[in-house]
């Protein structure tokens, strides 16, 4: 039924003034991955992004550290005022040991209630997505997954940015009448800043008010990843991959073969992994990993918007492509317009003397 236009429904929405009572709402926050003591390096990367975002907004940079007591967490903390919190908020707990969606969505909802951040950033891993999906349903704030780019507005709201409509248009989405507002980033997408292993800060330490009655989902075993074979692309230095261009699944041998030399991971684009050819964790792209090699190689590969949001980040790319046309050259720092089939057993070779040649001199 069509809605009177004067009625206070038709009207919501609308406003894009912050209500009063969320205007308190100050600093950037980032959630710590930390999961069987390790943290998660896009937590590192999204400090970094974080202490733009505060430096704009001219207020502080937290991390937020949720887990049991003990050296992973201890380190976690310390290596967060590294990479630029100014302040961390500690929930140590032995609930906290295996994530669980329960205890990590209330020590955190908990933490955002009492301390009121304006900007709360989580990776776009599998814990990060289910964490931030739960605690902004439970805040009934905004949360922009997969952003490209944050930023901030004159009129202070983050400005979050992402691929829409598969990838052919970028859009803008800003949360202007909730707080926090949240976002998710994917491994890669922002640049990790060096850490500065002189600086430190405040640890603010809360209680996890919670039992383990509380929480529905028990954790039986952790049984680690056994297949070694896990493609690492998302923190390679250097990545080979092929495309349709490679024209026969026989010819991925030739971007493995250069691979080998360079002591590199290889991918494809998606349409390599439709046909069966690769697996999927070797996907480059939108729909894949996004990496941040110091050096891509990517032959017979279009450089289509899906493909060029994953790999742009490359320090260096070179494209090798038949057709002087072809999209990647707009992207890529250096070019070889000729066949693959036989540009990528031709480099592999100059590789493999230029190699040995440099093992020998030292
Ligand atoms: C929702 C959605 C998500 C997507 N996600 C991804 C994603 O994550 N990653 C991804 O890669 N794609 C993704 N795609 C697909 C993307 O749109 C393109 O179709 C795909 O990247 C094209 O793959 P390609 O470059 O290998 O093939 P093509 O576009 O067919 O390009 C092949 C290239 O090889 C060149 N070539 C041919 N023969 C040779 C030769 N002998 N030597 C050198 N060059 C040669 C051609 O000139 C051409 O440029 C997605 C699409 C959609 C709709």
């Amino acid at each position: 039924m069509a809605q009177a236009p004067n009625t206070p429904a038709a009207g919501r929405g609308k406003s894009k003034e912050l209500p009063e009572h969320l205007k308190a709402y100050k600093n950037v926050w980032v959630f710590v991955e930390l999961e069987h003591g390790r943290v998660h390096p896009v937590s590192w990367e999204l400090l970094t992004e974080g202490r733009k975002l505060a430096a704009a907004l001219n207020v502080d940079l937290a991390g937020v550290v949720l887990g049991p007591s003990g050296e992973g967490t201890d380190s976690a903390v310390a290596e967060a005022f590294h990479y630029g919190a100014d302040r961390v908020y500690l929930v140590e707990d032995p609930l906290l040991e295996n994530y669980r969606t329960d205890p990590f969505t209330k020590a955190m909802t908990d933490l955002v209630n009492t301390h009121k951040p304006e900007v709360l950033l989580l990776g776009a891993s599998t814990l990060g997505r289910d964490l931030a999906g739960a605690v902004a349903t439970t805040l009934a704030t905004g949360l922009t997954a997969d952003c490209t780019e944050l930023a901030i507005d004159p009129n202070r709201n983050m400005a979050a940015t992402r691929p829409t409509f598969g990838g052919s248009l970028l859009c803008t989405i800003m949360t202007q009448q909730a707080r926090p507002q949240m976002a998710t980033v994917r491994p890669r997408v922002m640049a990790m800043g060096e850490p500065d292993r002189s600086r430190s800060g405040e640890v603010v330490r809360e209680r996890l008010d919670m039992v383990e009655e509380d929480i529905v989902t028990k954790v039986l075993d952790f049984i680690p990843d056994a297949d070694s074979n896990q493609a690492q692309l998302a923190f390679a230095d250097i990545v080979v991959a092929g495309g349709l261009g490679l024209q026969k699944p026989e010819n991925i041998k030739l971007v493995k073969d250069l691979a080998a030399v360079l002591g590199a991971e290889y991918g494809c684009s998606r349409p390599l992994i439709q046909k069966g050819w690769m697996t999927a964790d070797r996907q480059i792209g939108q729909t894949g990993k996004t990496i941040r090699p110091r050096l891509y190689i990517a032959a017979g590969i279009s450089g289509a918007i899906q493909h060029r949001v994953g790999s742009e980040g490359a320090d260096q790319i070179l494209a090798i492509n038949i057709d002087p046309n072809a999209p990647i050259f707009d992207f890529a720092h250096h070019g070889i317009v000729g066949d693959a089939l036989e540009i990528l057993p031709a480099l592999t070779e100059a590789f493999r003397q230029r190699l040995a040649v440099d093992r020998l001199a030292g």
